[in-house]
Protein backbone atom coordinates (compact mmCIF):
# COMPACT_ATOMS: atom_id res chain seq x y z
CA UNK A 1 0.00 0.00 0.00
CA UNK A 2 1.05 3.39 -0.95
CA UNK A 3 1.92 5.18 2.42
CA UNK A 4 0.68 7.90 1.44
CA UNK A 5 -2.69 6.94 0.59
CA UNK A 6 -5.54 7.56 2.93
CA UNK A 7 -7.32 5.05 4.56
CA UNK A 8 -10.62 5.52 6.53
CA UNK A 9 -11.02 2.23 8.50
CA UNK A 10 -7.43 0.69 10.18
CA UNK A 11 -8.22 -3.39 11.33
CA UNK A 12 -5.72 -4.25 13.77
CA UNK A 13 -4.98 -7.70 14.58
CA UNK A 14 -2.72 -9.66 16.59
CA UNK A 15 -1.02 -12.47 16.23
CA UNK A 16 1.23 -15.10 18.22
CA UNK A 17 1.48 -18.61 17.02
CA UNK A 18 -1.46 -18.58 14.44
CA UNK A 19 0.09 -20.17 11.47
CA UNK A 20 -2.59 -22.23 10.57
CA UNK A 21 -5.37 -19.69 11.29
CA UNK A 22 -3.74 -16.82 9.27
CA UNK A 23 -4.62 -18.61 5.54
CA UNK A 24 -8.29 -18.59 6.50
CA UNK A 25 -8.62 -15.19 8.26
CA UNK A 26 -7.08 -13.28 5.75
CA UNK A 27 -9.05 -13.66 2.52
CA UNK A 28 -12.24 -13.49 4.88
CA UNK A 29 -11.32 -10.44 6.21
CA UNK A 30 -10.13 -8.81 2.86
CA UNK A 31 -13.57 -10.11 1.65
CA UNK A 32 -15.76 -8.50 4.74
CA UNK A 33 -13.46 -5.31 4.37
CA UNK A 34 -13.86 -5.20 0.51
CA UNK A 35 -17.55 -4.58 0.46
CA UNK A 36 -17.35 -1.75 2.85
CA UNK A 37 -16.45 -0.10 -0.31
CA UNK A 38 -14.10 2.54 1.81
CA UNK A 39 -10.43 2.55 2.07
CA UNK A 40 -9.04 0.52 4.50
CA UNK A 41 -5.46 -1.31 5.85
CA UNK A 42 -5.22 -4.51 7.42
CA UNK A 43 -2.26 -3.79 10.22
CA UNK A 44 -1.71 -7.73 11.59
CA UNK A 45 1.18 -7.49 14.96
CA UNK A 46 2.96 -10.21 14.64
CA UNK A 47 3.81 -10.37 18.27
CA UNK A 48 7.31 -12.07 17.99
CA UNK A 49 5.49 -15.80 16.77
CA UNK A 50 8.05 -19.10 16.74
CA UNK A 51 5.91 -20.76 14.52
CA UNK A 52 5.53 -19.65 11.00
CA UNK A 53 2.58 -16.76 11.42
CA UNK A 54 6.11 -14.16 10.36
CA UNK A 55 6.47 -15.89 6.81
CA UNK A 56 2.86 -16.32 6.09
CA UNK A 57 2.33 -12.40 6.83
CA UNK A 58 5.16 -11.40 4.64
CA UNK A 59 3.66 -14.11 1.60
CA UNK A 60 0.67 -12.86 2.27
CA UNK A 61 1.18 -8.81 2.41
CA UNK A 62 2.86 -9.66 -1.49
CA UNK A 63 -1.14 -10.52 -2.37
CA UNK A 64 -2.83 -8.06 -0.60
CA UNK A 65 -1.69 -4.63 -0.85
CA UNK A 66 -3.89 -3.34 1.88
CA UNK A 67 -1.99 -5.43 4.28
CA UNK A 68 0.56 -4.40 6.46
CA UNK A 69 2.59 -6.84 9.10
CA UNK A 70 4.45 -4.83 12.35
CA UNK A 71 6.53 -7.39 13.51
CA UNK A 72 7.33 -7.37 17.24
CA UNK A 73 11.12 -8.58 18.40
CA UNK A 74 9.91 -10.25 21.35
CA UNK A 75 6.26 -11.95 22.86
CA UNK A 76 5.32 -9.21 24.94
CA UNK A 77 1.91 -9.99 25.02
CA UNK A 78 -1.46 -9.25 23.48
CA UNK A 79 -2.12 -5.65 25.22
CA UNK A 80 1.34 -4.55 23.71
CA UNK A 81 0.49 -5.95 20.41
CA UNK A 82 -2.80 -3.93 20.28
CA UNK A 83 -1.25 -1.03 21.46
CA UNK A 84 1.59 -1.51 18.75
CA UNK A 85 -1.03 -1.67 15.86
CA UNK A 86 -3.30 0.65 17.13
CA UNK A 87 -0.44 3.20 16.80
CA UNK A 88 0.36 2.62 13.51
CA UNK A 89 -3.36 2.93 11.95
CA UNK A 90 -3.95 5.39 10.18
CA UNK A 91 -7.66 4.90 9.72
CA UNK A 92 -10.46 7.61 11.30
CA UNK A 93 -11.89 4.25 12.81
CA UNK A 94 -10.04 1.37 14.38
CA UNK A 95 -11.18 -1.88 14.35
CA UNK A 96 -9.58 -4.72 16.60
CA UNK A 97 -9.93 -8.23 16.37
CA UNK A 98 -8.28 -11.34 17.56
CA UNK A 99 -6.49 -13.84 14.75
CA UNK A 100 -7.19 -17.03 16.23
CA UNK A 101 -10.87 -16.96 14.16
CA UNK A 102 -13.26 -17.29 17.45
CA UNK A 103 -13.59 -13.40 16.82
CA UNK A 104 -15.83 -13.63 12.99
CA UNK A 105 -15.09 -11.22 10.95
CA UNK A 106 -18.39 -10.63 9.25
CA UNK A 107 -19.21 -8.61 12.74
CA UNK A 108 -17.37 -5.58 11.44
CA UNK A 109 -19.82 -3.96 9.52
CA UNK A 110 -22.28 -4.32 12.29
CA UNK A 111 -20.01 -2.35 14.72
CA UNK A 112 -19.07 -0.31 12.47
CA UNK A 113 -22.36 1.18 11.61
CA UNK A 114 -22.55 1.92 15.73
CA UNK A 115 -20.37 4.38 15.01
CA UNK A 116 -22.85 7.39 13.48
CA UNK A 117 -24.15 7.12 16.57
CA UNK A 118 -21.28 5.89 19.62
CA UNK A 119 -17.57 6.57 20.28
CA UNK A 120 -16.79 2.81 20.36
CA UNK A 121 -19.05 -0.48 19.79
CA UNK A 122 -17.15 -3.48 21.84
CA UNK A 123 -18.30 -7.00 21.63
CA UNK A 124 -20.30 -9.45 23.51
CA UNK A 125 -19.64 -12.89 22.97
CA UNK A 126 -23.61 -13.75 24.40
CA UNK A 127 -22.39 -17.45 23.55
CA UNK A 128 -19.12 -18.05 24.42
CA UNK A 129 -16.97 -21.09 22.48
CA UNK A 130 -14.45 -21.23 25.17
CA UNK A 131 -13.85 -24.25 26.84
CA UNK A 132 -16.20 -24.25 30.50
CA UNK A 133 -13.66 -23.81 32.28
CA UNK A 134 -12.54 -20.56 30.77
CA UNK A 135 -16.30 -19.48 29.98
CA UNK A 136 -17.11 -19.67 34.09
CA UNK A 137 -13.73 -17.96 34.90
CA UNK A 138 -14.39 -15.35 32.35
CA UNK A 139 -17.72 -14.90 34.10
CA UNK A 140 -16.36 -14.29 37.23
CA UNK A 141 -13.69 -11.74 36.76
CA UNK A 142 -15.94 -9.64 34.81
CA UNK A 143 -18.39 -9.60 37.33
CA UNK A 144 -15.46 -8.58 40.12
CA UNK A 145 -14.50 -6.10 37.26
CA UNK A 146 -17.79 -4.81 37.02
CA UNK A 147 -17.88 -4.76 40.86
CA UNK A 148 -14.91 -2.88 41.83
CA UNK A 149 -15.25 -0.57 38.90
CA UNK A 150 -18.90 0.52 39.03
CA UNK A 151 -19.68 -0.91 36.12
CA UNK A 152 -21.93 -2.98 33.97
CA UNK A 153 -19.66 -4.44 30.89
CA UNK A 154 -21.48 -7.71 29.76
CA UNK A 155 -18.55 -8.36 28.70
CA UNK A 156 -15.09 -5.93 29.18
CA UNK A 157 -12.86 -7.83 27.65
CA UNK A 158 -13.55 -8.85 23.69
CA UNK A 159 -11.04 -8.25 21.43
CA UNK A 160 -13.63 -7.39 18.74
CA UNK A 161 -14.08 -3.52 18.72
CA UNK A 162 -14.92 -0.69 16.79
CA UNK A 163 -13.89 2.77 17.28
CA UNK A 164 -13.16 6.27 16.66
CA UNK A 165 -9.34 6.55 16.46
CA UNK A 166 -10.22 10.05 19.25
CA UNK A 167 -10.62 6.92 21.82
CA UNK A 168 -7.16 6.35 21.95
CA UNK A 169 -5.48 9.69 22.15
CA UNK A 170 -4.83 9.57 25.84
CA UNK A 171 -5.16 6.22 26.81
CA UNK A 172 -3.84 4.64 29.55
CA UNK A 173 -1.47 1.65 28.41
CA UNK A 174 0.06 -1.05 30.44
CA UNK A 175 -0.03 -4.63 29.95
CA UNK A 176 -2.72 -6.48 30.79
CA UNK A 177 -5.19 -3.19 29.57
CA UNK A 178 -6.70 -5.09 26.67
CA UNK A 179 -9.16 -6.45 29.26
CA UNK A 180 -9.81 -2.74 30.63
CA UNK A 181 -9.79 -0.91 26.97
CA UNK A 182 -13.98 -0.55 27.78
CA UNK A 183 -13.60 0.74 31.47
CA UNK A 184 -10.46 3.28 30.55
CA UNK A 185 -12.69 4.70 27.06
CA UNK A 186 -15.85 5.21 29.27
CA UNK A 187 -13.80 6.60 32.27
CA UNK A 188 -12.81 9.61 29.67
CA UNK A 189 -16.34 10.26 28.92
CA UNK A 190 -16.64 8.48 25.61
CA UNK A 191 -19.92 6.76 24.46
CA UNK A 192 -19.66 3.10 24.21
CA UNK A 193 -21.96 0.32 23.21
CA UNK A 194 -21.63 -3.16 23.71
CA UNK A 195 -23.21 -4.91 20.71
CA UNK A 196 -23.26 -9.13 20.49
CA UNK A 197 -20.94 -10.60 17.92
CA UNK A 198 -20.24 -14.34 16.98
CA UNK A 199 -17.69 -16.53 18.97
CA UNK A 200 -17.01 -19.77 17.48
CA UNK A 201 -14.23 -22.41 19.50
CA UNK A 202 -10.63 -22.27 18.54
CA UNK A 203 -9.99 -25.33 16.10
CA UNK A 204 -6.34 -24.42 15.02
CA UNK A 205 -3.47 -23.55 18.03
CA UNK A 206 -3.86 -23.03 21.20
CA UNK A 207 -4.84 -19.96 23.71
CA UNK A 208 -2.17 -18.64 25.25
CA UNK A 209 -4.15 -17.50 28.39
CA UNK A 210 -5.78 -19.65 31.41
CA UNK A 211 -6.52 -19.39 34.97
CA UNK A 212 -2.70 -19.67 36.17
CA UNK A 213 -1.52 -17.11 34.18
CA UNK A 214 -4.93 -14.25 34.29
CA UNK A 215 -6.13 -14.33 38.05
CA UNK A 216 -3.33 -12.96 40.00
CA UNK A 217 -2.13 -10.39 37.64
CA UNK A 218 -5.86 -9.33 36.02
CA UNK A 219 -6.78 -8.58 39.84
CA UNK A 220 -3.42 -6.27 40.22
CA UNK A 221 -4.63 -4.79 37.67
CA UNK A 222 -8.01 -4.08 38.44
CA UNK A 223 -7.26 -2.41 41.79
CA UNK A 224 -5.27 0.02 39.77
CA UNK A 225 -7.86 0.92 37.02
CA UNK A 226 -10.21 1.23 40.01
CA UNK A 227 -7.75 3.42 42.04
CA UNK A 228 -7.39 5.43 38.61
CA UNK A 229 -11.03 5.48 38.03
CA UNK A 230 -11.54 6.71 41.49
CA UNK A 231 -8.95 9.40 41.31
CA UNK A 232 -8.87 10.45 37.81
CA UNK A 233 -9.23 14.42 37.40
CA UNK A 234 -12.46 15.35 35.77
CA UNK A 235 -13.98 18.47 35.30
CA UNK A 236 -16.14 20.93 32.87
CA UNK A 237 -14.84 24.43 32.68
CA UNK A 238 -18.40 26.42 33.40
CA UNK A 239 -17.05 29.92 32.15
CA UNK A 240 -13.76 31.53 31.38
CA UNK A 241 -13.94 35.29 31.80
N1 LIG B 1 -1.86 -12.96 21.31
C1 LIG B 1 -0.79 -12.08 21.12
N2 LIG B 1 0.25 -12.16 22.01
C2 LIG B 1 0.28 -13.03 23.05
C3 LIG B 1 -0.84 -13.87 23.25
C4 LIG B 1 -1.89 -13.81 22.37
O1 LIG B 1 -0.79 -11.29 20.18
O2 LIG B 1 1.26 -13.04 23.80
C5 LIG B 1 -2.98 -12.92 20.37
C6 LIG B 1 -3.40 -14.28 19.82
O3 LIG B 1 -2.67 -14.62 18.66
C7 LIG B 1 -4.88 -14.07 19.55
C8 LIG B 1 -5.31 -13.10 20.65
O4 LIG B 1 -4.11 -12.48 21.11
O5 LIG B 1 -5.09 -13.46 18.30
C9 LIG B 1 -6.02 -13.78 21.80
O6 LIG B 1 -5.21 -14.81 22.32
P1 LIG B 1 -5.80 -16.22 22.73
O7 LIG B 1 -6.72 -16.73 21.68
O8 LIG B 1 -4.67 -17.12 23.10
O9 LIG B 1 -6.63 -15.86 24.02
P2 LIG B 1 -8.05 -16.43 24.45
O10 LIG B 1 -9.00 -16.17 23.31
O11 LIG B 1 -7.87 -17.88 24.68
O12 LIG B 1 -8.37 -15.65 25.68
MG1 LIG C 1 -8.76 -16.92 21.40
Amino acid sequence: MNPTETVDISVVIPVYNEEENLPVLIPKLAEVLGRLGTPYEMVFVDDGSSDGSRKILREMALKHTSLRVIGLRENRGLSTALIAGMREARGEKIVTLDSDLQNDPEDIPKLLGYLDCYDMATGWRQKRGDPWLKRISSKIANAVRNRLCGEEFKDSACTLRAFKRECIKDLLVFNGMHRFFSTLTKMKGYRIIEVPVFHHPRKYGKSKYNIRNRVLRSFIDLLGVRWMKHRSIRYNIEERI
